[in-house]
């Protein structure tokens, strides 16, 4: 069965983009997943087509408006019954690989992306959509994110990574990093590739990896030692 993706935006153009080349590319041609790119404009109903207003209680930028997304929304259910509906915001919590591997089991996702100051607060309760950010920064619009989070879960579908194996080991899978990687020449400009690698001690290796990936975590993100 084919994974669907609605992505519901003011740059239609921006889709698939680099999702159409290499390892998602060639599964979309496959038939493995497809995604429609739908133009919010759609759905205003002045001659004007507004999707936009300024912020209730004054400041700057504006901000998309409840009842247009509403109804992008519910044509995007109606499309894709049983998806999950997503908004892409900074002010929505972290993506994680498990909500990766949660959305790639399913039949697919609606993914609303933001621009100017964002969304109307009220979609979220008034049409059960999920916020959800990709990091602790701002872009400019949903669109990249919503490219993000598309990749991370069309490289899990079954048969789009070349070999099954490497998806299992991968950063993050068991609240780790993963560990270094190296590959010939063996020293290159003085620096050596770790011995134990080259060893042929596949007992040993496995332990260093081990240890490395702890290392490395309790270095670089001590934070998924403590969650
Ligand atoms: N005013 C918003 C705030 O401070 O939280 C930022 C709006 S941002 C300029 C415009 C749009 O980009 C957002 O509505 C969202 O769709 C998208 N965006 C920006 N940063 C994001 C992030 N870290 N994760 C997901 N989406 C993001």
């Amino acid at each position: 069965m084919s994974w669907q993706a609605q992505v519901v935006t003011l740059y239609p153009e921006m889709f698939p983009g680099p999702l159409g080349v290499s390892l998602a590319g060639r599964a979309m041609e496959g038939g493995r997943w497809g995604l429609e790119a739908i133009q919010l404009r759609d759905f205003a109903e002045d001659r004007h087509r507004t999707v936009d207003d300024t912020p209730a209680g004054g400041g700057p930028g504006m901000v998309l408006k409840v009842d247009v997304l509403a109804r992008a929304v519910d044509a995007a259910r109606a499309r894709l019954p049983g998806a999950p509906v997503l908004a892409l915001t900074p002010r929505g919590p972290l993506l994680t690989q498990k909500r990766v591997r949660e959305l790639a089991a399913g039949p697919g996702v609606t993914l609303l992306c933001g621009r100017f100051e964002g969304f109307d607060e009220r979609i979220f309760e008034g049409r059960g959509v999920e916020p959800v950010s990709i990091g602790d920064y701002i872009l400019s619009g949903g669109e990249t994110a919503a490219l993000v989070l598309l990749d991370a879960c069309v490289r899990l579908l079954d048969g789009v990574m070349g070999a099954a194996s490497s998806g299992v080991e991968e950063s993050f899978e068991s609240g780790l990093l993963e560990y270094p990687h190296y590959t010939r020449p063996a020293v290159w400009e003085g620096h050596a590739i770790p011995e134990v690698l080259t060893s042929g001690d596949h007992g040993k290796v496995e332990a260093w990896r081990k240890r490395k990936a702890f290392e490395d975590t309790r270095l670089w993100r001590p934070d998924l030692l403590t969650d």
